[in-house]
């Protein structure tokens, strides 16, 4: 195994490069400093992107909002937002402060992007997006509209849909991204197919099927059902492709989050600066969302926020890429991990090249779970709170535990000043999804939680 040659090194090589690759490689769950990191100010001038493209797309899903109310009449409460709170948890806190017998100094609080409405999954930004940006194009291309200023509830009419149905969309997922995709595209009119890697679960395509989605099954993993998605959607000119791996507008999709949680945050007179840090501990698949969120927050906060993404101990596909400076060019299967686990959502085994190159210098670290502590984190959140996190969901729970447990989280913390300024700083863990899983999957998820052994922390 370990004379096996990855990216033009043996493992051993490696790891012996990498101290902390040979505990990530043996399933340890570790905490990873993010040496890449550098000033705001720096890092913003190596990138093409700007606060301007995060408040174009944020321009651009408020004037679909009349079209959204609708087509998805639950948007209407929210006058055609799509968006979710932020949410306090006082007793899963207490419950985390026990079991890791730690505290957690300062605000904790929960993204509850589990109930984002039409997709219940924090897809439902980026994907509903990109659906909504392709849609205006053609629209405007073709005169259905003259303006961004004519009002875009036409885009809900039959003549709108009769026009669509010309047009094909297709998009390669574990699951989440097709159901996103799917619902909005079928809506608008399209054409719309979904290629599912082996991950995705029966409820994922039965539901896109009644939503009149052709889904075609791959006996592979997420990376391949991409690349079968994209060959047949490339062969076809009408046809539109949803790339998870390459698409900047899914990226910029999931910015907006960014602009809408400032907002939330300066509502609960919660401060963030220099004296009052904020921490966002993100799920990471293949790293578009937290890569789109961490990118959007530091537009707005600069270097007083700190992004952690987190992975699953089997398919650390960002971490990998990052910790080799290979980015893309390697997958966690190169070096001998099975990319299994509970948290579908995350198993992406190569990250994506277009994310990893944006946000190297962004990012602060990351860290890895188990999926024992993912399941049980899941039934505790259900008897603490009553809330039903699907699994990838949990993996930002128990990250500032994590920075304050790790000898990398507190070096962190040291190296950046951080340490005497804890007691007024905000964390937020994102759920980043839950509220359409069956009733069924989520009884039988509850009751792995509560089989799954307390393994030994840190
Ligand atoms: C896709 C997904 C993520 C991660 O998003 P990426 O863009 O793949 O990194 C996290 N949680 C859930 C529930 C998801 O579906």
């Amino acid at each position: 195994m370990t004379s096996i040659s990855v990216a033009g090194k043996t493992v051993d090589t490696w790891e012996k490069e990498i101290p902390q690759l040979e505990d990530l490689l043996s399933l340890k769950e570790i905490f990873w400093i993010n040496e890449a990191k550098i000033p705001f100010e720096e890092a913003s001038s190596l990138v093409p992107y700007t606060k301007d493209d995060v408040n174009d797309a944020e321009e651009r899903l408020n004037r679909f909002a009349a079209y959204l109310r609708i087509d998805f009449p639950e948007t209407e409460v929210a006058n055609g937002i799509i968006e979710s709170p932020l949410s306090s948890i006082p007793f899963m806190k207490e419950y985390l402060e026990t079991v890791y017998h730690s505290s957690i100094p300062g605000t904790f609080l929960l993204k509850r992007d589990d109930t984002l409405p039409i997709a219940g999954t924090i897809k439902a930004r980026g994907a509903i997006y990109e659906v909504l940006k392709h849609a205006e194009n053609l629209a405007l291309e073709h005169g259905l509209i003259t303006s961004y200023a004519d009002d875009y509830a036409v885009f809900a009419s039959e003549s709108f849909k009769s026009f669509f149905s010309n047009y094909k969309i297709a998009v390669g997922t574990t699951g989440n991204l097709g159901i996103s995709v799917g619902t909005v595209g079928a809506k608008l009119g399209f054409d719309v197919t979904v290629h599912m890697s082996v991950e995705a679960k029966q409820w994922k395509k039965d539901l896109l099927r009644f939503r009149g989605v052709t889904v075609i099954e791959h006996e592979s993993d997420f990376t391949n059902a991409v690349e079968k998605g994209r060959q047949q959607s490339n062969l076809d000119p009408m046809s539109y492709y949803v790339d998870d791996e390459h698409s900047i507008e899914l990226f910029l999709g999931y910015t907006v989050a960014a602009n809408r949680l400032q907002k939330q945050l300066t509502q609960e007179n919660i401060i963030v600066d220099e004296t009052h840090p904020l921490f966002v501990y993100l799920p990471c698949g293949i790293g578009g969302s937290p890569g789109g969120i961490t990118f959007g927050l530091k537009q707005i906060y600069g270097d007083n926020v700190h992004c952690f993404f987190a992975e699953p101990t089997h398919v650390p596909s960002m971490t990998v890429g990052l910790m080799t400076q290979k980015y893309n060019e390697v997958s966690v299967k190169d070096f001998g991990l099975d990319g299994l686990t509970v948290a579908d959502g995350l198993a992406v085994p190569r990250t994506s090249k277009l994310v990893a190159s944006i946000m190297k210098h962004f990012f602060s670290g990351s860290y890895t779970i188990d999926d024992f502590e993912t399941n049980r984190l899941l039934s505790a959140l259900i008897d603490k709170e009553k809330i039903f996190l699907e699994p990838a969901a949990l993996a930002g729970v128990p990250g500032a535990l994590r920075l304050f447990q790790t000898e990398e989280g507190k070096s962190y913390l040291e190296k950046h000043h951080l340490m005497d300024k804890m007691e007024q700083a905000t964390h937020i863990a994102w759920a980043t999804g839950g509220s359409m899983v069956p009733k069924e999957d989520m009884d039988q998820f509850y009751e792995s939680g509560l089989l799954s052994p307390l393994t030994e922390k840190i």
